[in-house]
């Protein structure tokens, strides 16, 4: 009985006007629409705050000069000494108090350092600190303000796709990026696809003393970020041995092709399966020739013990994580015949003299601060969640000498990121990247390394972080406020009136629904047509480098407010049956939960934001089902009637399409743009064209009770 009216396939695309009149205040309709629309347009008008505060380089001239404290050079000859002069962004000399302050001139600045000790800027050889920090609520700025308290100066940037690397490089070209930046261009992605080698056209660099370099080329061998690290063995019975992501020759062939054309390439390998193979290719795409190009492998937590040697043997460099997670393991514990496989630090360091082994925090999934990765590296102590945890009884005596550690986290790590001739040791003619601190680690009791703390930050001889009560190191300075990131929500006075009106809205179709129809049909039609439009530009943007996460999550907003008015036009139309009321009420609340997902709790930067878009878009979809079945009959559509039923349904295509396709990929939400864009453009189109006679009022209610 349905069917009588399901004329989808056989729609005349002809616009039937005869008989229907436009609404009698179409004027007062129009104007309502226009000021309907203002609204979200102010939404868009909003300005973006600046992203940073431009560095200034370092004085060529001035010079200042440390003394009195314990300076650890991390160089061969002279690993201790007491001075260290300045001059603008280069160390001019290290030496005795008397060499140093020798060099005064007029204009010298003097800081005594009363016995602190002064040592090279940190190095995190692997973060996702800048890469991942919209996830982390923080701009890019505040971002780098956190290395830069954590005395990181140089750092690895290991997750670059398009998008971020258009953001950074934007920020450096301003004048922005304050920390040395070494960038990371996937190639495959944490689970594996591939991502084609848009990289070639970036191509690396090598300019010393530069802030930000592209140094090579990520690939993920196995598993960790995305399904399981590729073992041996099994880690529980029955769960298998973990994710190998390619096989040995197309690893080879990613791997070679990265080497021929000059990259350094970072092999993420976790389980010992994937260290293996990662070996095994690089010593084939090596065939004895020197590693020059410094290729690493990243985190290596499992290795067996024959293949550690091979490290050196290839010159491959390990990075690895300081910060043990003895507090919070990542899964259950490797089976006993296995675990001396696990983080064998010593042995890497003992088999291996000369192979600059590197450090890294892995920012979100590990410590920002150093310290807790120095104790880990000394002690294997984790202070996760603060309460100190001992390491498994297999790992106890598996440490390395602070000296060992602290060299790796600076020097040797600055080897990974392609810099140990530009900074990573304090000597003449190096880049004054370095840091004080409050407490020297060599003599510490090593439970406490973790205690330690950061009195001053300088990059490039600039003063970037000082501890406020250490103001005699950085005279004249004042700690800045990291510029937060863009607040892209309107108004609050606006996005409160904006709620409003969408509450008002149902109100008034429900108290009011003839005369409501009558007014609301165009406005909500031409809304619904808007979001459709607006729906496929932003389709149509997504195939371009237009897309960032910013505008597209700010645009969102507009089509979904528009989509919750034209909502309520069609829940006006309805004039019979709770059924379809309820339904278009669902659709409704749906369209406003989506859109105040990124109006009200800002951009998805949040679980609840993120709950909200899905609870919103699912809650639409349903509406649509449900509305659109029992639209079946041509109620208020007459003619393509079957279409919202056919919209709801395809909504839901990509909603579950998102846990199958890739993480990273942007098919889903096209799929959704497309769909909405298609759907309500036709929809509102509909709108405007449904009869308003109330012919279909004289079904008879059995009819009704039916549906
Ligand atoms: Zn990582």
């Amino acid at each position: 009985m349905a069917r009588r009216n399901f004329n989808l396939a056989s729609i005349p695309l002809v616009i039937e006007s005869s008989g229907r009149k436009l609404p009698g205040r179409a004027n007062q309709a129009l104007i309502g629409c226009g000021l309907l629309l203002l609204l979200p347009l102010i939404l868009i008008t909003c300005g973006r705050a600046p992203e940073g505060v431009p560095r200034e380089p370092a004085d060529p001239s001035r010079l200042t000069l440390y003394f009195n404290g314990t300076i650890l050079t991390m160089t061969e000859g002279q690993p201790q000494v007491e001075g260290m002069a300045v001059r603008g962004e280069k160390i001019e000399a290290t030496g005795s108090d008397e060499e140093i302050l020798a060099l005064k001139d007029g204009a010298a600045a003097l800081i005594d350092l009363d016995g602190r000790v002064l040592m090279p800027g940190f190095v995190d050889a692997h973060t996702h600190l800048l890469n991942d920090h919209r996830s982390q609520g923080l701009s890019l700025d505040e971002a780098q303000y956190q290395a830069l308290k954590n005395g990181i100066t140089s750092l690895g940037t290991l997750y670059v796709d398009e998008s971020f690397l258009r953001e950074i490089q934007t920020f450096d070209e301003s004048g922005f990026l304050r920390v040395r930046s070494g960038l990371y261009l996937v190639a495959s992605d944490p689970c594996g696809s591939e991502k084609g080698a848009w990289w070639k056209e970036h191509p690396p660099s090598r300019v010393p003393g530069e802030m930000l370099r592209i140094n090579g080329v990520k690939i993920f061998a196995d598993g960790g970020s995305c399904g399981r690290v590729a073992l041996s063995f099994e880690l529980q019975p029955g769960q298998g041995t973990g994710d190998l992501w390619f096989t040995q020759d197309e690893l080879q062939a990613m791997v070679a092709e990265v080497d021929a054309a000059g990259y350094q390439a970072a092999i993420h390998a976790i389980g010992d399966r994937a260290v293996v193979q990662a070996l095994d290719v690089l010593e084939t795409v090596l065939a004895g020739r020197p590693n020059t190009l410094h290729h690493r492998m990243e985190h290596v937590s499992v290795i067996p013990p024959e293949q550690i040697a091979r490290f050196g043997e290839l010159g491959i460099v390990p990075v690895l994580i300081g910060e043990y997670p003895s507090c919070t393991p990542y899964g259950p514990p490797i089976p006993g015949q296995y675990a001396q496989m696990e983080w064998p630090w010593r042995a890497l360091r003992e088999e291996n003299p000369g192979l600059p082994l590197a450090w890294h925090t892995d920012v979100p999934f590990q410590s920002p601060n150093p310290f807790d990765h120095l104790l880990g590296f000394a002690t294997r102590l984790d202070t996760a969640g603060r309460a100190v945890c001992p390491p498994a009884e297999a790992l106890l005596d598996d440490t390395l000498p602070v000296e060992e550690a602290l060299s790796m986290m600076t020097i040797q790590s600055a080897y990974a990121l392609g810099r140990d001739e530009e900074v990573g040791s304090l000597a003449p003619g190096k880049y004054a990247d370095f840091i004080v601190l409050a407490a020297n680690p060599l003599s510490v009791e090593p439970a406490k390394l973790a205690e330690n703390r950061v009195l001053l930050t300088v990059v490039g001889g600039r003063t970037e972080y000082c501890w406020p009560a250490s103001q005699e190191l950085c005279p004249g300075f004042a700690n800045r406020t990291a510029v937060p990131l863009p607040d892209l929500r309107p108004p609050t006075a606006v996005r409160w009136l904006a709620a409003a009106l969408l509450l008002f809205l149902p109100l008034a179709a429900m108290a009011t629904r003839r005369r409501y129809a009558s007014h609301m049909q165009p406005i909500s039609g031409f809304s619904g047509i808007l979001a459709g439009a607006i729906w496929l530009a932003l389709l149509f943007m997504s195939f371009f480098p237009l897309w960032n996460e910013d505008t597209s999550m700010l645009l969102l907003t507009l089509p979904a407010f528009l989509m919750a008015v034209g909502t309520t036009g069609i829940a006006a139309l309805w004039r019979r049956g709770w059924f379809g009321t309820l339904a278009l009420w669902l659709a409704l609340l749906g369209a406003i939960a989506f859109s105040e997902s990124s109006v009200v709790s800002g951009w998805f930067r949040n679980d609840l934001g993120w709950g909200l878009f899905i609870l919103g878009l699912l809650g639409h979809a349903i509406g649509l089902i449900l509305f659109g079945s029992v639209n079946l009959r041509g109620r208020v559509f007459p003619r393509w009637n079957a279409l919202p039923l056919i919209v709801g349904l395809l909504v839901l295509l990509p909603l579950a399409s998102s846990s199958m396709l890739p993480e990273s990929s942007d098919w889903p939400i096209r799929m959704l743009l497309g769909v909405l864009g298609g759907g309500w453009l036709v929809i509102g189109w509909l709108t405007i064209q449904a009869p308003r006679d109330s012919s279909h009022e004289q079904m008879n209610d059995a009819e009704q009770v039916v549906l």
